[in-house]
């Protein structure tokens, strides 16, 4: 941003978004818009420079306390309300630790897991073999081995 720019000074951000936060409770909860997810969000920068934005009210909290999240981390919450904004209760994790985090407390919905190999047998728990590329069907696998330990010339003469 140009600095000694005409007009008016504007409130820096960090008086904005503080007079916003409800400060009562041991959580401090944003009190205005959300996302579906439930965290704050709120509006930066000005239209007039280009610099406006919408911004989520916890990372932007982070980094009032602790300066710029470093590329490719998240801000997660230690006391699971997307809507608090106390800096102690924020940490930075990995998009892993986000996902891992969403799915311990259920934000995420999984796709349905397919409950049959293609041959359908049921991936019950002693019938899947997991596999890096994913899992495998114990009964398939073991007919495959049957059949290629079958004596492969048998018949021929
Ligand atoms: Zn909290
Ligand atoms: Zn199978």
């Amino acid at each position: 941003m140009r600095k000694g720019a005409r007009g008016p000074i504007p409130t820096p951000v960090e008086v904005r978004f503080w007079a916003k936060v409800d400060r009562s409770g041991d959580c401090w909860l944003w009190t205005r818009g959300t996302t579906a997810f439930g965290y704050g969000v709120l509006s930066v920068g000005s239209i007039a420079d280009q610099t406006a934005a919408r911004v989520v009210a916890h990372r932007l909290s982070w980094e009032l306390a602790n300066g710029p999240i470093p590329d490719g981390l998240f801000v997660l919450h230690r006391c699971d309300t997307p809507r608090c904004v106390r800096p102690e209760h924020l940490f930075l994790g990995t998009k892993a630790d986000n996902t891992a985090d969403m799915m311990a407390k259920g934000r995420q919905v999984l796709p349905p897991v397919r409950e049959e190999c293609r041959n359908w047998h049921a991936y019950t728990p002693e019938n899947t073999y997991r596999h890096k590329s994913g899992r495998q069907c114990i009964s398939c696998r073991r007919a495959r081995r049957a059949a290629l330990s079958q004596p492969v010339l048998e018949g021929v003469m």
